[in-house]
């Protein structure tokens, strides 16, 4: 089946999104998925499936070692799926994105959430940044421009509405995200999926 796979940090609220997605209820506030498997859900009522793709990034209790081994196993599974995969959808935190990227940017390091932005890039898989937890964010246009600014496209923001759609996973404001993956199965034609 055709795919949209969700990628992102650990707390950013990807089981929030996938329960408003596909209706069915995920373990949200638990333990951090720790070596959790990559899990498939019908994304209804459009016909493709949606992959819960384990949480990345730093999480308490969890070592440097095992942090690794999930960005690993992900990018193992991106790369071998990466045909099958219509659109990747990245979570990010819109309240702490910026933050996070600025600590973990420097001469030796990258941090993940742009590595993965570009790892995806370079899959040539379509990819829609979910920048979630909007209802927490005051200016909102600041924000979404200094993360195009991070990711290397040129701001404003408005222009990159396939690529960063801001949401509210909580507040079940989804439009956006919708819109933007509706545009990328459009430029590929599977218009019949939607
Ligand atoms: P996951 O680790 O990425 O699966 O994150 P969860 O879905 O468990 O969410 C982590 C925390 O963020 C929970 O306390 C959620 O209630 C909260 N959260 C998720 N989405 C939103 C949102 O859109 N707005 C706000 N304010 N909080 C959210």
């Amino acid at each position: 089946d055709a795919e949209v796979a969700l990628v992102g940090r650990s707390n950013v609220g990807k089981s929030t999104l996938m329960r408003e997605l596909t209706g069915h209820s995920f373990d949200t506030g638990g333990k951090p998925g720790v070596t959790r498997e990559p899990n498939h859900y019908d994304w209804a009522p459009e016909d493709f499936v949606i992959t819960d793709l384990p949480g990345f990034g730093f999480m308490s209790g969890v070592d440097e070692d095992l942090r690794e081994e999930i960005k690993t196993e992900i990018v193992h599974y991106l790369e071998a799926y990466a045909d099958n995969v219509l659109v990747a959808v990245l979570v990010v935190d819109g309240k702490s994105v910026i933050d996070i990227i600025d600590r973990h940017s420097g001469p030796d390091e990258i941090p993940y959430d742009v590595e993965m932005f570009h790892f995806l890039r370079e899959l040539d898989i379509p990819t829609v940044v979910a920048v979630n937890k909007m209802d927490k964010v005051d200016n909102e246009d600041e924000r979404l421009n200094e993360l195009c600014d991070r990711l290397g496209l040129y701001p404003p923001w408005k222009q990159w509405q396939e690529v960063i759609a801001p949401i509210s996973a909580k507040k079940g404001q989804l439009e956006p995200l919708h819109e933007a993956v509706r545009e990328h199965l459009h430029e590929q034609n599977r218009d019949d999926l939607f």
